[in-house]
């Protein structure tokens, strides 16, 4: 048997955290089986779904590198294929046409509730005689289409994360709405219960993986799947994401579509990996892999029952480990749309070289990408206000003294372009100051960076001097001070 899973993602909102983790756990699952992993818009809703959302879910799902073999394919474009199955179980007195009104589920709703019991549908248009239902529909009253479940059924099923799992029908609701109302005798809108099993069936899924929050539905889908006389596949319900107070991930929390990570900085390979720590751990207790990697070691028994709780320091930690590890151009590559959206740039190819010595200098630092608009801002405006520290640090006695040698020299024919000769000037005013090098070093600092704070200052000089903006500021620090 090839193992075939599916992503069904609704195009109701951006990829959403939940949904890509489900992504990864379907995706690892179908590579280390060697099997086949699909992809399946559901886009019944046409109010909700919107094509912006697909193209966000699509390129979320590309960018986490969760390539899939088959699809998209799109339910909207299948409705044909629903509206014959629910046909089929209406012919075969499976399913029926049910007229209440809105008022009258909830007055009935209502009248359960007054009484202590559990809403549900008490399934009284189950029975109608055709005499009852022509006067229904005489009275041009849209009929939902409902199928039977049978109170008496317990469905039982082999969860593979959460193991054997015992619903009764009972708690199912009542007969279940597979089609929106619609009026004259036509069959409305397929719900997701209904199109999710045929879609299940047609595309030969073998095993389900999907979130927890859908386990009575998975109870629902088994009776539609004995309905249909077809398979039930293997089912595996994964464990929610909870924030740090242990509630459900939601909006409150700031970030929960994969776009917002993206946005804040994390990279895809980062956020793959913590994703797949979320709800599952690697035998050997490994926490930084590829996706590739898990992908060999993944099985459902280290899958998690419990929520898992999100932890921004250890994404920010494997987020760190993954930039640290970047050559530059690479680091560049990502970091330049973070440039451009701060307002920087656009750059040209004579800007690749300070650029890359830039990447190179502050990669180490680095948590999030956006740390590196943070970390570069002295770097990418030719001019810099000079702070506190370095307004006190210009005016200690000798400070500007130093300033204006290291000018002459930069001013003079032959002066330095290279890390070394920059060095050997640095220690050559020193010399001929006669004073301590912590002086010229610092000063020198407060003039180029306008702070006592920063990266390594010789690198930084080098990479303002290729911008030729070391000397402008070395100007204008001597004629601010002697002003
Ligand atoms: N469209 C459903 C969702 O986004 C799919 C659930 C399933 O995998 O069956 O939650």
């Amino acid at each position: 048997m090839t193992v075939r899973v599916r992503i069904a993602p609704s195009p109701t909102g951006n990829l959403h955290i939940g949904t890509a983790r489900t992504a990864v756990f379907n995706w690892l699952f179908a590579r280390h089986q060697g099997g086949q992993f699909i992809l399946r818009v559901e886009d019944t809703d046409t109010e909700r779904s919107k094509p912006e959302f697909t193209e966000n879910i699509l390129s979320g799902l590309g960018w986490l590198g969760l390539t899939w073999d088959e699809g998209p394919f799109f339910q909207s474009q299948r409705f044909d294929l629903y509206h014959q199955t629910i046909q089929t179980l209406l012919d075969q007195g499976l399913a029926y046409r049910a007229y209440d009104t809105p008022d009258e589920l909830e007055a009935m709703r209502e009248g359960m509730k007054a009484q202590g019991q559990a809403p549900r549908y008490d399934n009284r248009h189950r029975d109608l005689s055709p005499a009852q239902q022509a006067a229904f529909e005489a009275e041009g009253r849209p009929a939902v289409i409902r199928f039977k479940i049978d109170d008496q059924r317990t469905l039982s099923w082999h969860d593979l994360v959460r193991g054997t799992v015992t619903w009764q029908a009972s708690d199912l609701g009542g007969d279940m709405v597979v089609a929106r109302a619609s009026a004259g005798g036509a069959i409305g809108q397929p719900l997701y219960n209904l199109a999710v099993v045929v879609d299940d069936i047609d595309m030969a899924i073998t095993h389900v993986i999907r979130g927890e929050d859908h386990i009575a539905n998975t109870a629902k889908q088994i009776l539609l799947y004995e309905a249909l006389g077809a398979a039930v596949p293997s089912f595996a319900h994964t464990p929610l994401i909870l924030n740090q107070s242990g509630q459900k991930l939601s909006k409150r929390d700031g970030v929960t579509s994969i776009s917002d990570f993206q946005a804040m900085g994390f990279v895809a390979p980062a956020l793959a990996n913590y994703m797949t720590l979320l709800g599952w751990s690697a035998p050997d207790a490994r926490e930084r892999f590829t996706l590739a990697e898990a992908a060999q070691m993944f099985s459902f028994d280290r899958v998690n029952k419990a929520g898992a709780r999100f932890d921004w320091d250890k994404l920010d930690w494997l987020n760190s480990q993954y930039l640290h590890a970047l050559d530059p151009v690479d680091l560049l590559d990502l970091a330049l749309p973070f440039l451009h959206r701060a307002g920087y740039g656009p750059y040209g190819e004579g800007d690749r070289p300070w650029l890359l010595a830039l990447m190179t200098l502050i990669g180490p630092s680095l948590t999030r990408l956006t740390d590196v608009v943070d970390q570069s801002r002295c770097f990418l405006t030719p001019t810099i206000e000079v702070q506190e520290d370095g307004r006190v640090q210009l005016q200690q006695p000798g400070a500007i003294e130093a300033i204006a040698a290291l000018l002459a020299a930069l001013t003079s024919p032959g002066a330095p372009t290279d890390l070394k000769d920059l060095k050997t000037l640095v220690d050559q005013v020193t010399q001929a100051q006669g004073v301590k090098k912590g002086l010229v070093m610092k000063s020198l600092r407060a003039a180029l960076m306008g702070s006592l704070q920063g990266p390594d200052l010789m690198e930084s000089w080098l990479i303002l001097r290729q911008q030729q903006v070391d000397i402008p500021r070395l100007e204008r620090a001597l004629s601010q001070q002697s002003a």
